[in-house]
């Protein structure tokens, strides 16, 4: 039986955005502000994404070559510096095969994108997920969402899916692969949390980055899971606070319910572990106590689409710059337990490459009216380990929503806009290394 639809929104909009991570904002607060008519859907009532899954998770990639990125993501953390006291900082990352990292207040950070959203003038729509394309031949005329009160639509001009798994992309049927090339694996997911009130002047400067000694004995004891042989830790933003990016559970298929619910209560038994073990083990640690788990595990890779253009393992190798390229990257491909019980590190930085993320990525071949961003676009598996990190996927919004813009505004397909005019318009906007400009 066909649910009836409760309410429509009609009348004026023009862009609907999926998704409220990284991507999402930056695509919803770059096409509010061109004067449209936007509205942003998401399913939790927190814009953020994985920062407000994974709360305390640093950002990452906002500096290749030790620059900023620019655009939306520079103003968004020069709000956080610019705080008294600062909200933000720049660091060194423990990996020397990253880029540095930025460390925040978690709270301000999450008030600051909604003050930055609602300042676009974007219209929010939290507890809003989205299920299906509204599909007109070789377009779509809208989404239908559910929400508190039912089945719900809203029609629009351009939709961009920002939804991390790509739900609108996947139901309007643009081609999508999962996994390794090998496979099919998909990287492992992730139960982030704090330990608070430790001391942290005791902890000793260890073997390594993590632990390897201790985990050793915790797992030949049977305290600890065989799958935290690393266990990988960093001071958090608040002094005595130690974040954990430890709890990973491999084999798990981020679009099924039961695959996800079942490793967020795993997850939750290991950090229970760690966290016992760490209090009984470590100097430091004896007085702690575990605080902002997130709510569930955060997935890394899902769906990849297929765009009118697939980023390469290659590409991001030699650094391969593009006519149409709308931001940089160096991020080291951080391949996180997949196909391996352990993640693995390549650096950009040593090869001193530095790439662009092309436009084309985001768009597909057939759907006129349809772009794609954030970690669903158009690349291969290894290409995907690399601009997966925040700080791209929000300059990959940015972009989609100039795009869908100008796609409105010229009455084109997002296939068709002046790629040309696409990057002037960043570099305009602060998008930084862009159009032939060195980084
Ligand atoms: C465990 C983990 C650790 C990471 N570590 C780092 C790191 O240290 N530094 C870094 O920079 N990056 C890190 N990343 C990568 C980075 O966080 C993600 O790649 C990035 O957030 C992806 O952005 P996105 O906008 O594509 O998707 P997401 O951040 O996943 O956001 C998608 C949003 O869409 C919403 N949504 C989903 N489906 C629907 C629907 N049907 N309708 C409406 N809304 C929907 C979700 O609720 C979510 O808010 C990490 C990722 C994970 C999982």
């Amino acid at each position: 039986m066909n649910e009836v639809v409760k309410d429509i929104i009609n009348s004026d909009v023009v862009v609907v955005v999926v998704g409220g991570g990284p991507s999402g904002f930056g695509a919803a607060v770059a096409a509010s502000r061109m004067g449209l008519n936007v509205y942003l859907l998401e399913s939790s009532y927190l814009l953020g994404g994985i920062m407000a899954k994974c709360p305390g998770m640093p950002i990452g990639a906002a500096y290749p070559k030790g620059k900023s990125i620019g655009g939306i993501l520079d103003e968004f953390l020069n709000r956080l510096y610019g705080m008294n006291p600062p909200a933000a900082e720049k660091r060194k990352c423990r990996l020397s095969e990253f880029g540095p990292e930025v460390f925040y207040n978690h709270e301000i950070a999450t008030y600051t994108l909604f003050q930055m959203a609602e300042e676009a003038g974007v219209n929010l729509l939290l507890d809003a997920t989205a299920t299906e394309p509204i599909m007109d031949n070789n377009r779509l005329s809208g989404v239908f969402y559910y929400n508190k009160n039912g089945k719900q639509a809203v029609y629009a001009k351009v939709i961009i899916d920002c939804s991390g798994d790509g739900y609108i992309a996947a139901k309007a049927n643009v081609p999508f692969d999962k996994g390794d090339e090998v496979n099919g694996q998909m990287m492992g997911v992730s139960l982030t949390f704090f330990m608070v009130n430790v001391e942290a002047d005791k902890i000793e400067e260890y073997d390594d980055h993590y632990f390897t000694k201790y985990a050793e004995k915790g797992i030949k004891s049977g305290e600890l899971h065989e799958d935290l042989h690393r266990i990988y830790w960093f001071p958090g933003f608040h002094k005595n606070t130690i974040f954990f990016n430890s709890v990973h559970i491999r084999g798990v298929d981020g679009t099924k319910s039961s695959d996800v619910t079942k490793a967020s209560i795993e997850a939750r038994k290991r950090v229970r572990q760690l966290a016992d073990f760490f209090k009984e083990e470590i100097r430091g640690f004896e007085k702690s106590h575990v605080e902002t788990t997130g709510p569930a595990v955060g997935i890394r890779e899902t769906r990849r689409f297929e765009g009118l253009y697939k980023l390469s393992e290659e590409d991001i190798f030699i650094g391969k710059k593009f006519s149409d390229g709308v931001v940089c990257c160096d991020n080291a491909v951080d391949n996180v337990y997949r196909s391996s019980n352990t993640s693995i590190h390549t650096s950009l930085i040593e090869k001193g490459v530095c790439y662009q993320v092309p436009y084309r990525c985001m768009v597909p071949k057939s759907i006129e009216n349809l772009l794609f961003a954030g970690r669903c676009i158009s690349a291969d598996s290894v290409a995907l380990a690399s601009m997966r990190g925040m700080s791209t996927c929000m300059g990959l919004g940015q972009a989609a929503g100039i795009a869908a813009g100008m796609a409105i505004i010229n009455q084109e397909r997002v296939l068709d806009i002046d790629y040309n005019e696409l990057v002037k318009e960043l570099q305009k906007q602060g998008v930084n290394g862009l159009g032939g400009e060195e980084l």
